[in-house]
């Protein structure tokens, strides 16, 4: 499991606010989170008072001028070796709305993000490939929204089912897969589907995003001697925007909205307790049952969590006072996933 977090920079509106920083990245690892009363008390005095900030440590902290790039060679790009091998991996943004989830997984059309840097990867690694295997590509993109899926490629209302296979392991009835051959198919395809994901407009932010959005890449490996039939490998990578964090609490929401705030907990939550329960498996060797079954997402990712499958989490973070409260809630949240 790798931890990284990164921190956007201050937007225009948190600078006309005058918002200031109460972030500092250090040494690309660590992540010190000042308190705002603290910080505005020490205005003019001497110095800030150390004993009021949290430190953190992660396998990676990016600060607010780290490029695209950068985020996927660490985080990402070692992940694609493994998926040619037929292994399956997993890696999901977290973090508040609008702290940079969609901007780390999706990005701009003139600045891409891990989807699209992950699929040229692969492309550029299957050319250098010399070997007697043919690889298909094909990716599906699906949304869970209020614990119900939904294809984003083919746009209808109708709600997928999840299945468990003996051979195929996990799968979606009815989602569409498309094979894909060049990055700039893929462009098209992650900036249509993510078009089609369900916003709603909330107290807290009109363009709010109430699902999670997950890109599944599959690579099938075919030995080119034995014919087509001839599967030898398949690895899954599943790339998460994940919802957002905040608390369903903070935007006052009723009904409807409010059944939906819990179902994002429910399955941000039930992610928090998997990863937690496979961290510890793994550092102490505990015998934990890994709550799958809680929520849609963590029984869409049982193959692609724990076991052989590599994870990585990256929690994104706004630097402003007025996110105090969230940013402390998610470095808590990736703090307990190290
Ligand atoms: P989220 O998906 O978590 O709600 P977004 O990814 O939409 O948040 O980011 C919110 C805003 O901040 C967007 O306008 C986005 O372009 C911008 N932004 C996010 N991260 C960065 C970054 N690292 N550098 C520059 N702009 C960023
Ligand atoms: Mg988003």
């Amino acid at each position: 499991m790798i931890v990284a977090v990164r921190m956007r920079p201050l937007s225009k509106k948190e600078i006309e606010r005058e918002e200031f920083e109460i972030i500092r990245v250090m040494d690309k690892k660590l992540v010190i989170l000042m308190d705002p009363l603290e910080l505005l008390n020490a205005k003019g005095t001497l110095g800030r008072n150390r004993s009021k900030e949290k430190q953190y440590a992660f396998d990676f902290a990016f600060d607010q001028d780290t490029p695209q790039k950068e985020i996927f060679e660490n985080t990402t790009r070692h992940l694609v070796e493994g998926i040619l091998e037929g292994y399956n991996a997993t890696v999901f943004a977290y973090g508040a709305t609008g702290a940079g989830k969609t901007y780390t997984m999706l990005g701009t059309e003139s600045n891409p993000g891990n989807m699209f840097l992950t699929l040229q990867e692969l492309f550029i690694k299957l050319k250098e490939q010399k070997n007697n295997y043919n690889y298909d590509i094909r990716v599906s993109f699906l949304e869970i929204y209020n614990e119900m899926i939904r294809d984003l490629i083919v746009v209808s209302d109708e709600v997928l089912d999840l299945r468990e296979d003996k051979d195929k392991g996990i799968t979606v009835a009815g989602l569409s897969e498309v094979e894909v051959d060049s990055p700039q198919d893929v462009m098209e395809l992650l900036f249509f589907g993510n078009q089609n994901r369900t916003q709603e407009a909330t107290g807290a932010n009109e363009t709010s995003s109430r699902s999670h959005a997950i890109l599944q890449i599959i690579v099938e490996a075919k030995d080119k001697a034995s014919g087509t039939t001839a599967e030898i490998a398949v690895g899954k990578l599943s790339l998460i925007d994940l919802a957002g964090s905040e608390r369903a609490a903070k935007t006052n929401n009723r009904g409807i909205r409010m059944i939906e705030g819990a179902n994002i907990n429910r399955s941000l939550l039930s992610l928090g307790n998997c990863i937690n329960a496979l961290v510890d498996n793994m550092k102490k060797g505990s015998k934990n049952h890994i709550p799958y079954r809680d929520s849609k997402l963590t029984r869409l990712l049982k193959d692609s969590l724990g076991g052989n499958s590599r994870t990585v989490m990256i929690a994104n973070i706004s630097p402003g006072n007025d996110s105090y409260e969230d940013t402390h809630n998610t470095l808590k949240y990736a703090n307990r996933a190290k």
